[in-house]
């Protein structure tokens, strides 16, 4: 309980620094024209009436997945190649179906998924990825969920639980598509650095990183 300033702040620096970030890039008429190659749709799991999982000291999986795709977006701000919108910037409710359905629209060129994990043992850890069943382990989005899995395993030394196939709602994407599961928020170790900033920067670091090499080599 203790943690929740520490979370709050981090969350309101995040905040702070995308405002910032966002009032340096609209100022001045000399400011290039926005191009890229590449719209890269970041969904942070959950959000409003939904928590997702609650873990360790009541640990809400919302407040960790938006912190990590804040990230991902900020980071991705000196990347003129990439175009990051977020399917959500604050703490609010939509159906994960809309969101894939937005992306669709948008045209966009991926879609990556942000949640933590739960289980009912707390000695469970790890990092895993999942695609939606029907992919095969050829298509674009297991490729995608491929090097998430890697970079963010490498990233944070967790345990590597694998891709894995799942019926998900991702599965209506028109683009490669992919969920990462950054960690356990029922295990007291990753409860713990789930709510660091350095952690979820590393996470978002990692997610960015694999996007890159996902699209360089397609
Ligand atoms: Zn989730």
């Amino acid at each position: 309980m203790e943690r929740r300033p520490l979370r709050v702040t981090a969350i309101s620096i995040v905040l702070v620094v995308i405002a910032v970030l966002s009032l340096s890039l609209s100022a001045g008429g000399d400011a290039p024209t926005p191009s890229y190659h590449y719209l890269v749709v970041i969904d942070p799991g959950h959000g409003g009436k939904d928590p997702g999982a609650i873990g360790i000291g009541g640990l809400k999986e919302k407040n960790i997945t938006l912190p990590i795709a804040q990230m991902v977006y900020i980071k991705s701000l000196n990347d003129p190649q990439l175009r990051v919108v977020l399917t959500r910037r604050d703490d609010e409710y939509s159906y994960p179906t809309d969101r894939i359905l937005a992306a669709n629209k948008l045209g966009a060129d991926l879609y990556v998924s942000i949640h933590a994990n739960a289980f009912s043992s707390a000695s469970v850890s790890g990092v895993e990825t999942l695609v939606n069943e029907t992919q095969s382990e050829s298509s674009a989005s297991y490729h995608l969920a491929e090097m998430l899995q890697q970079h963010v395993v490498s990233a944070t030394g967790a345990v590597d639980r694998g891709v894995k196939w799942a019926p998900l709602f991702i599965g209506r994407a028109k683009m490669p598509a992919a969920l990462v599961e950054t960690g356990f928020v029922t295990n007291p170790y990753e409860a713990r650095l789930l709510q660091s900033i350095s952690y979820q920067s590393k996470i978002a670091d990692a997610i960015l990183a694999a996007i890159r090499k996902f699209l360089k080599e397609r």
